[in-house]
């Protein structure tokens, strides 16, 4: 299918059901009425020019309308482009021309970003941007009222002309180790995704699925909206940008079933002050994924926040980005311990970094996958796409990974992560998983920085439990000896108020060793 007959199905099964629900607005559409407002911008976009393979670019908070451009353009084939909202002036510029944007649908302002002001800054470097429009101004009003020219069966036959293989979408990576790479994805890609990794939720028409984290990334929108819409499920945006009460709030108003998030979210909700003030008795399941799951976490999530069948996924932007995920009837260990079985229809294995043998079971290798999910490729980048897609389709994730014996799949670390300290190979994975169960400790995050003695040295940034009691690198290092290999053993400690993120929540340890010392 394509994600507009997708949806045009969703109609049809579910018409009076709830698609989706803007919290803080209180604006609430059933599937009939979304599709409706979903026709009403696709007009908007055909009679503003837009045809199939243009490319819009959406720069917005999470908001319906973000949701809207999102089917609106899948409609009529235009190639949605998600921009990340924490971009400044030169980033934006870059993305409008590397991606030949012709129009852009950006908030007006969130915060500390004036996306109007940035918006302005960036345009005379971008002369192909024909047209901006601001969500919830005058110029919203004109794009749609641009469509009151166009017929339902011109819209018809915009649709009609779509293949499920066409690029549809190009998704930015989160940009953790790096700068943001371009993932080309088709309707096949990131449907059949969304829809796999709803099917293993088991979501009906009867879900109600919180999602905190940004639409702008494959986890919210993939995950998030497309697995909705495959099911029949609602989507509820509790805030613009990530909020841990307003979160918690949506679920016991919204009575959600489903809650989504990256770790530090989740870690932040159980360390919410009020946290056993709010009613959380509807969920049921949800989604941890992005960055390792720690196993305290994932324990309390399903102890204290009632998410029994709660899920871990992995995957990344290149892949649609699932290709293992838990299952509602795994086991704790199963379930908390490793980041489940891959998905139906696709591949993995794991293989040597360094001569691309596959390994045995049980062995530490690079994981590559295969199958429909695997991107088309980087926009307008041959190069780094033949370094990532070998000639066999394999995707190299550049992630070290275990496959056990009974099938499931365990994250070791990104390969760029690995520390190497005095010729000993250091996952600081491991190192956080330990550190988690201080008692002083909240949030922990290990990196190496550099030591003339033994190459690398590693370094434990730790976000305290009480700031006025942090731990000392001398407790820190006594509650690992005797407990992890010497070598393993933090020598330094960083105490931090917050880490470096993401706008899609992952932690830059670049930025982390770079800071260090300064
Ligand atoms: P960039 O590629 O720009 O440096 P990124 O890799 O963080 O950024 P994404 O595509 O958002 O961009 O994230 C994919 C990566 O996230 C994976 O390659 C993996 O390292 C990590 N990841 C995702 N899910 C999990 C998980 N459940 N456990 C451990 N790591 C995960
Ligand atoms: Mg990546």
């Amino acid at each position: 299918d394509t994600i507009g007959a997708n949806l045009d199905r969703a109609v049809a099964t579910w018409p009076d059901r709830e698609a989706l629900v803007d919290v803080e607005s209180g604006r609430r559409w059933t599937y009939a009425q979304f599709a409706a407002s979903v026709d009403e911008l696709a007009r908007g976009l055909l009679g503003s020019g837009v045809r199939k393979g243009d490319r819009v670019g959406i720069w917005a908070v999470n908001c319906p309308e973000w949701v809207l451009v999102q089917y609106a353009t899948a409609r009529i084939g235009a190639v949605m482009v998600n921009i990340n909202p924490a971009y400044r002036a030169h980033e934006l510029a870059y993305v409008l021309k590397q991606a030949g944007i012709s129009l852009l649908v950006a908030s007006q302002a969130h915060k500390t970003s004036d996306y109007r002001a940035l918006v302005e800054r960036a345009r005379p470097e971008c002369p192909g941007l024909r047209a901006v429009h601001y969500i919830g101004d005058g110029s919203w009003d004109e794009l749609l009222a641009a469509g009151e020219s166009v017929t339902a069966s011109q819209l018809a036959d915009a649709q009609a002309e779509l293949s499920c293989d066409d690029p549809i979408n190009i998704q930015y990576t989160s940009g953790t180790t790096g700068f943001p790479k371009g993932a080309t994805l088709s309707h096949h890609n990131i449907l059949n995704n969304g829809y796999f990794v709803g099917e293993s939720l088991s979501y009906t028409e009867r879900d109600r699925i919180c999602v905190p984290v940004p639409f702008y990334h494959c986890f919210g929108m993939v995950m998030g909206n497309l697995a909705a819409t495959s099911h029949g499920a609602c989507v509820v945006i509790p805030a613009p940008s990530f909020d841990a009460a307003a979160t918690l709030r949506a679920v016991e108003r919204e009575r959600c079933t489903s809650l989504y998030g990256v770790p530090t979210m989740f870690i932040a909700e159980l360390n919410l002050p009020d946290f056993g003030s709010y009613d959380l008795s509807s969920l049921r399941t949800g989604i941890m994924a992005g960055s390792p799951c720690p196993v305290e976490v994932m324990k309390r999530v399903v102890a204290e926040m009632n998410m029994a069948e709660v899920s871990i996924c992995y995957g990344m932007t290149e892949t649609s980005p699932v290709s293992t995920q838990t299952r509602v009837e795994d086991d704790l260990e199963r379930r908390t311990g490793t980041v489940g079985r891959v998905l139906p229809h696709i591949e993995i294995k794991v293989v040597d970094p360094a001569t691309g043998v596959t390994l045995p079971r049980g062995e530490a290798g690079e994981l590559c996958t295969r199958g429909y999910s695997v991107m088309l490729g980087y926009w307008d980048e041959p190069e780094r796409t033949a370094e990532a897609i070998d000639a066999g389709r394999w995707m190299h994730t550049g992630d070290l990974a275990v496959l056990r014996e009974d099938g499931y799949v365990q994250i070791v670390g990104r390969i760029k992560d690995m520390i190497i300290r005095g010729g000993e190979n250091v996952y600081p994975r491991e190192i956080e998983e330990f550190l988690y169960a201080h008692p002083k400790i909240a949030d922990v995050q290990v990196v190496g920085v550099p030591d003339e003695k033994y190459g690398e040295e590693i370094l434990a940034c730790v976000i305290p439990r009480d700031p006025a009691d942090p731990p000392t690198a001398e407790e820190v290092a006594a509650f690992c000896r005797d407990r992890l290999a010497h070598y393993k053993v933090p020598r330094r400690l960083r105490i931090l108020a917050e880490f470096p993120m993401t706008v899609s929540g992952k932690v830059r340890k670049v930025e982390l060793r770079e800071g260090y010392g300064e």
